[in-house]
């Protein structure tokens, strides 16, 4: 099989602007650093709460859903495994739209299915027809999509989960950069499940802490699946922290979404380009559509961005919006290169 190849990762103490992995350019919240400073060793000598009460206490409090909807994951990748390895087999396939993440072909690559991989239009209209008549065993939308920066309707999203027999995935790991959230879905359908991370709206990729909300008539099979200790007890105390200053996460998720519109501007000025973006994002095409000689031209000046060579995206860049000091350097070093 193929491996997942994440983005590239600067070594320790090397002034690199990274703007491809998607991280937020802002501190986690300060009652998560505190948190992190008030860990005690006795915790770390025993094993930690297998379901991560703390945490989804806090989450619970935050979205306002009972703590026995919410399963807690090492990263929301890990809850995305969970799913893959409990519902595909044999004969019983993992259905997306492409292009999307990377991971759901890497994850079920592991498995004895196949993926089923449904191209969206130009326009990105979700292609729903097809999807249903694939009819997979796990069906995954991220919305936001990543690399394209869209969002599926909430409407669509239902139509889906009314016609699906297996369970629908939404994959909301930008959704704080977005308005609204398909979350109303899980109370109406049995079947769909609702991913979120800490890593992006959060500050907090590198502590691993992602979760998913479903009725616990869906969680009761994923909690046989998963690891028994896949939350460790640091990430259970500074993750339940983090969610529970939303504050502090909804101010910088505004400050990235007043700089994305400002970037955006920057860009097309240049001649980029864009699709509209709800993620913390933009993807972009040079007007020479020279992506990869402009990406590894940033490379080369000490700036990051996102560059897949893939069908339908090689003439294209993924740009991480940074803060705007970060957003003016990457634009001054676009100038000579379009
Ligand atoms: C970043 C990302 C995730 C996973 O994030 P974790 O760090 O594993 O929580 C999941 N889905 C999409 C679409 C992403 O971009």
């Amino acid at each position: 099989m193929t491996g997942y190849v994440p983005g590239e990762q600067p070594k320790p103490n090397t002034t690199i602007i990274k703007l491809n992995t998607n991280e937020n350019p802002y501190p986690p919240s300060p009652d998560a650093i505190a948190a992190l400073q008030k860990i005690h060793g006795e915790w770390l000598r025993r094993y930690p709460d297998p379901y991560a009460n703390e945490f989804r206490q806090a989450v619970s409090e935050a979205l306002g859903v009972p703590m026995d909807w919410i399963i807690v994951g090492n990263g929301s990748d890990d809850i995305l495994n969970v799913i893959i390895r409990a519902c595909a087999e044999p004969d019983r396939n993992v259905v997306y739209p492409v292009p999307t993440y990377v991971l759901y072909r890497t994850l079920t690559a592991m498995q004895p299915a196949e993926v089923v991989e449904i191209p969206y239009g130009d326009d990105y209209r979700l292609p729903i027809a097809e999807l249903i008549a694939a009819n997979g065993a796990v069906t995954f939308i991220a919305s936001p999509n990543s690399p394209s920066g869209h969002i599926v309707a909430i409407d669509e999203l239902r139509q889906l989960a009314t016609a699906l027999t297996g369970v629908l995935v939404i994959d909301e790991a930008y959704v704080d950069f977005a308005e609204g959230s398909a979350l109303p879905l899980v109370q109406e359908f049995e079947n769909v499940m609702v991913t979120r991370t800490l890593s992006k709206g959060y500050s907090l990729a590198g502590l691993r802490l992602g979760f998913g909300i479903a009725q616990p008539s869906l969680l009761s099979g994923l909690f046989k699946v998963k690891d028994s200790y896949n939350i460790d007890a640091i990430a259970n105390a500074v993750g339940a922290a983090a969610m529970r200053d939303q504050a502090y996460k909804n101010e910088c998720a505004a400050k990235v979404k007043a700089s994305r519109a400002k970037l955006a501007i920057d860009l097309k000025q240049l001649g980029f380009s864009l699709w509209e973006s709800h993620a913390n994002f933009l993807l972009a095409q040079p007007p020479q559509r020279n992506a990869e000689q402009i990406y590894l031209a940033l490379k080369e000046r000490g700036i990051l961005v996102r560059y897949f060579k893939q069908a339908g995206l090689s003439d294209k860049l993924r740009i991480t919006v940074g803060t705007d000091e970060q957003n003016q350097w990457l634009v001054e070093a676009l100038l000579p290169l379009v």
